[in-house]
C-alpha cells in the first residue's frame, strides 16, 4: 500500500461513532477516503432489504421483483401458425411452383380461438388463420399469397419454402418449471409483458424506499417566488426529488433551511420517517456550513464524511438508527453526481435490485483534457454517434457550480485520480445518464 493510500484508511472516516474535529487544509486533503472504499461502505450499511408487497401486475411498473417467475405453461401452448394460409403436410408441396402448382383438397377452417380436430392426410389442407393451432398431419402452413383458392375445398400451392414454415412450435418461448424473470429485475414493460405471458396476476415486488429531501442555504428561494439580491433559486431540491421519484421512491421535499443548526435540526429531528434522509448544501468547512455541526449535534452516527472525488467531496455519510442519512455538498451538479454514484447503488440495494447505480460501460473519447491529479473524476461527456465519429466529447465546461451542461449530458466519465489528460482515443468507463434524467 503506497503513502497515500495508507494514509487514505488511516483516516478517521472509517466506522467513527464520533464526528470528526474540523481540519486544516491539508488534513482534510490527505483524508479523504477512496471512491470504492465510500461506496462500498454505503452499501454495507444497508443489511436487509426492505420490505415486500403483492402488487397487481400493473401496478408494478418500476418496482424491484422479490421473487423469481416461473412459467406454469407451455408457450406458445400449441403449434401456432404465424400466417392467414393453409396448414398441409409438407411432403406434398415440396416441389410446387409458380409454373407447376400442387393442388389441395381443404377439409376445413381454423380460425385462432379454436382447436380443429380434423387429422390433415396426404393431398389434404386446412384454411388457417394467424394464431390459430396447427391440426394434427400438417407441419407447414404456406401463406395466403402463394395460394389461389379454387371454389370452396380446394387451393392450388404455388411454392414451398422449407419444412416446417411459418409454424411456432409449442413450448418455443417457455416451458412449465423454466425461471422466466429472475428475482431483482426491475419491472420495465417488456418485463411486464413477459410476466403476463407467464400468466402470473400478482407478483411480490419490494417496497418502495421512503426519502426526505431537504435543502439548506440562507440564499435559497424557491422557484416562483422573486429572488432579492444575493439570492438564488433552490436547484437540488428539485433535481434530488426528481431523481428519487424517477428510480421509484416514496419521495418527500421538506423545503429549504436556514444555515442555523437549530432550522437544520428541526428537519433533521423526523429522520426516522425516511429510509433516507438526503441533505443538500452546508456540509462543507465553510463559517456557514452548519450541516454537519447539526448532525453531530443529534447524535447521528458519522461514518465518513469527505472522499476522493471531483465533483462532490464534501460528501457526508451517517445513521441514525435504520436511517440512513447523507449530506451533499450544496452545487447542483455536485449533488446530482453524488446522487448517482452513491444513492442510488444504495437505493437498488435496499429494493433487492440485482445490478446496482448507473448503467456502465467503455467508449472512446473524442478531444483532448487537461485534468489537475487527485481525486476521481466524474466528467459530464456527450456522444457523438455520426457515422465519422463514435464516442464521447468531453463537456468543456466542467465546472460543477454550472448545471447546464449536466442537463445536455448523456454520460459521466469516470477518470482515475492519477491521470494528468484525457487524449483523443482513450478508451475510458463511461455511466449513461439515461434520457429520463437529463434531457431527451
Ligand atoms: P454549499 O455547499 O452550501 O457551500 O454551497 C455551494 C454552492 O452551491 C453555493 O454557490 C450555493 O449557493 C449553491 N447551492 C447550495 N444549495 C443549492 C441549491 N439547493 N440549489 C442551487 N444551488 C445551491
Ligand atoms: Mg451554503
Amino acid at each position: 500500500m503506497g503513502n497515500e493510500q495508507a494514509n487514505d484508511f488511516m483516516g478517521t472516516h472509517l466506522m467513527t461513532t464520533h464526528a470528526q474535529k474540523r481540519m486544516s487544509t491539508p488534513d482534510i486533503k490527505r483524508n479523504l477516503l477512496p471512491f470504492e472504499e465510500a461506496l462500498a461502505i454505503c452499501l454495507s450499511e444497508v443489511k436487509d432489504p426492505l420490505a415486500t408487497e403483492q402488487l397487481s401486475l400493473m401496478a408494478s411498473l418500476g418496482r424491484i421483483l422479490r421473487e423469481d417467475i416461473i412459467s406454469q405453461y407451455f408457450i406458445p401452448p400449441f403449434n401456432k401458425s404465424m400466417m392467414d394460409g393453409y396448414a398441409v403436410k409438407f411432403a406434398d408441396v415440396e416441389n410446387a411452383s409458380v409454373e407447376d402448382p400442387v393442388r389441395l383438397k381443404v377439409i376445413g377452417d381454423a380460425p385462432a380461438g379454436t382447436f380443429n380436430t380434423k387429422v390433415i392426410q396426404s393431398g389434404e389442407s386446412i384454411r388457417i388463420m394467424t394464431g390459430a393451432p396447427v391440426p394434427a398431419g400438417a407441419d407447414t402452413v404456406i401463406a395466403l399469397e402463394d395460394t389461389i383458392s379454387i371454389g370452396e375445398d380446394s387451393v392450388d400451392i404455388l411454392g414451398c419454402f422449407k419444412d416446417n414454415h411459418f409454424i411456432i412450435e409449442k413450448g418455443k418461448d417457455m416451458i412449465p418449471g423454466q425461471v422466466i424473470i429472475k428475482k431483482g429485475e426491475k419491472i420495465t414493460p417488456a418485463v411486464m409483458g413477459m410476466i403476463a405471458n407467464c400468466g402470473a396476476s400478482h407478483i411480490n415486488v419490494s417496497r418502495r424506499p421512503r426519502i426526505g429531501i431537504l435543502s439548506t442555504g440562507n440564499e435559497l428561494v424557491n422557484p416562483g417566488d422573486i429572488p432579492k439580491e444575493g439570492q438564488i433559486f433552490d436547484i437540488n431540491g428539485y433535481s434530488l426529488f426528481g431523481l428519487a421519484k424517477h428510480y421509484g421512491a416514496d419521495v418527500s421535499y421538506l423545503g429549504i433551511a436556514k444555515d442555523n443548526c437549530e432550522d437544520v435540526s428541526r428537519f433533521i429531528e423526523s429522520y426516522y420517517k425516511w429510509d433516507i434522509l438526503i441533505l443538500s448544501g452546508g456540509v462543507s468547512v465553510g463559517d456557514y456550513d452548519v450541516v454537519h455541526d447539526a448532525l453531530q449535534k443529534l447524535d447521528v452516527d458519522e461514518i465518513f464524511w469527505r472522499v476522493r472525488i471531483k465533483p462532490g467531496k464534501p460528501l457526508f455519510f451517517g445513521k441514525k438508527e435504520s436511517s440512513l442519512i447523507f449530506g451533499l455538498p450544496g452545487n447542483p451538479v455536485s449533488a446530482l453526481t453524488n446522487f448517482l454514484m452513491f444513492i442510488l447503488p444504495v437505493m437498488d440495494k435496499m429494493t433487492g435490485k440485482a445490478s446496482t447505480g448507473l448503467k456502465k460501460g467503455y467508449a472512446r473519447v473524442l478531444n483532448n483534457c487537461l485534468l489537475k491529479p487527485g481525486r476521481r473524476k466524474f466528467l459530464r461527456g456527450k456522444f457523438d454517434n455520426s457515422s465519422s465519429h463514435n464516442g464521447v466529447f468531453i463537456m468543456s465546461e466542467q465546472k460543477s457550480g454550472i448545471f447546464r451542461p449536466l442537463v445536455e449530458s448523456d454520460v459521466l466519465l469516470e477518470v482515475h485520480e492519477d491521470v494528468k489528460y484525457v487524449k483523443e482515443g482513450d478508451i475510458v468507463k463511461i455511466y449513461y445518464l439515461n434520457n429520463d434524467i437529463v434531457a431527451s
